[in-house]
């Protein structure tokens, strides 16, 4: 019987020096390169950090989520999930280790959908870590609701012109490419009725209007950008699969994207966990340390098993991906982990904060950040409540309604049945009194 929660001693090995090397190597990077980690690498940086990735390459961890065929282990997700919780730590690890979101989803869709020509252009650099990429889904009046996207493609001739209007493109200003997803047949609705596109940042027509940025970040130095794409004219071979399909890619890139992030966010809790714990065995107050308070033991069992719980069932559904490769099949299991993520980030980075006092909230500890962290997480991919209906409806599929006026686990008429079905031994049992 196959059920272990055991990492063989091989990939633990491996395991034990990433762990190593993220602290001693990468971390430091967030401190002397904060925000810049979707930047190209200048000169100077590039001495820096390529040696890590070399690093990171011949220790056969580079870009493990994809196939050897694209130059991965095919390590798979479950592997995947374990090398990620250590790379949460870090804002800078995961383009060390080459598995960087937005660009691992956007890798996956060119390497399912591209033509070859595509993947040389865009995938074969996207993999090196030598561009980046920007996903150009959402749209300011529409949100996370497909149906109301407006922004449209018509051909003309060879081409397509896109025009319209797309919010919170991550790394727009940065990626050498956009995937946007664009109305081509509004006849046909949106699940039939859109399409993907590729297109250069570059391309005359791509405007980035603003540069959004998260909450701590300057005006107009964010990473989200409102894009106004103006009669963008881009030739029928920048379609990403065929036309009528973005629907289709969407999910599949999104699947993966969502898991992704929650493997990482188990990293960025369990930092949150550590600080607590250190804060409470080191602060004394009021004749005793915070550790022998009632309340903040509470914050730290409760942490912990909320922790536990979410690794768990991160570990849990990366080992479903793995096992039936069809996310659609694990839909729910992933729609489920997305939306316990920022609670489960939240309250454990909250509790850390108070028990680190006014320091806690200060900006010289990281805990609003991830308290911030938190909360976009409960949009990025999707907001929360979309996948809570998900997974009910999922989860619903498996029930039918109660035949009867009462619910099937009625008592009375549950005790009637049993007493029918014992009734000969009731009756022997009377007997016998
Ligand atoms: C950090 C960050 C990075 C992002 N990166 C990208 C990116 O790279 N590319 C991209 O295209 N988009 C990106 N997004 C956008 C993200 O996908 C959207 O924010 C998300 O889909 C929600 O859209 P909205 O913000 O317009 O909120 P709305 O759609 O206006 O929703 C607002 C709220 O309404 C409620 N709600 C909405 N719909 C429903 C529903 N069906 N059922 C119940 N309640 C509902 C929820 O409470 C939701 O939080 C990013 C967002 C963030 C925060």
């Amino acid at each position: 019987m196959a059920w272990d929660f055991e990492t063989d001693a091989e990939y633990q090995a491996l395991l034990d020096w990433a762990d190593a090397f993220v602290r001693d190597e990468v971390e430091p990077l967030d401190l002397v390169w904060p925000g810049q980690e979707f930047v190209p690498l200048n000169d100077i940086r590039r001495k820096a950090i390529d040696p890590l990735k070399d690093q990171v390459r011949s220790k056969g961890m580079w870009a493990t989520h994809l196939g050897p065929e694209l130059g991965g282990q095919g390590h798979g997700q479950l592997k995947l999930a374990l090398l990620n919780e250590i790379l949460g730590r870090s804002m800078w690890a995961p383009i060390v280790f080459g598995c960087q979101a937005p660009d691992t989803g956007n890798a996956e869709i060119i390497a399912h959908y591209g033509t070859p020509e595509q993947k040389e252009r865009y995938l074969q650099p996207l993999l090196d870590g030598e561009l980046f990429s920007s996903y150009s889904m959402t749209e300011p009046q529409a949100g996370a609701d497909p149906t109301r996207f407006e922004t449209r493609a018509v051909r003309d001739g060879d081409d397509w012109i896109i025009n319209g209007w797309k919010f919170f493109s991550s790394n727009a200003k940065t990626a050498s490419f956009l995937i946007v997803m664009v109305v081509t047949n509004p006849e046909a609705g949106p699940y039939q009725g859109m399409s993907m596109f590729l297109v250069p940042t570059d391309t005359p027509g791509v405007d980035i209007v603003r540069n959004v940025g998260l909450y701590g970040e300057p005006d107009n130095e964010g990473f989200h950008a409102l894009i106004h794409y103006d009669n963008v004219r881009v030739p029928a071979e920048a379609l990403l699969g065929g036309e009528g399909q973005a629907f289709v890619i969407a999910q599949t890139r999104l699947g993966g994207g969502r898991i992704h992030h929650a493997m990482r966010t188990i990293g960025f809790a369990k930092q949150a966990l550590d600080m607590m714990c250190e804060r409470a065995l080191s602060r004394e107050t009021a004749g005793s340390r915070l550790s022998d308070k009632q309340f903040v033991q509470g914050f730290i069992a409760d942490s912990y098993a909320q922790l536990q719980q979410f690794r768990l069932f991160v570990l849990y559904t990366a080992w479903e991906i793995d096992k039936y490769n069809d996310y659609k099949k694990v839909r729910k299991d992933i729609a489920a982990v997305k939306a316990t993520m920022p609670t489960v980030l939240h309250d454990i980075a909250w509790r850390a904060m108070q028990v680190h006092g006014a320091l806690g909230v200060s900006n010289e500890m990281p805990l609003f950040k991830m308290i911030h962290g938190a909360a976009a997480m409960g949009l990025v991919d999707g907001p929360t409540e979309v996948h809570k209906t998900t997974v009910a409806r999922q989860v619903l599929r498996d029930y039918s309604p109660s035949d009867d006026l009462w619910p099937s686990q009625w008592l009375p008429k549950k005790r009637e049945a049993a007493r029918a079905k014992y009734a000969e031994f009731l009756e022997l049992e009377v007997g016998n009194l």
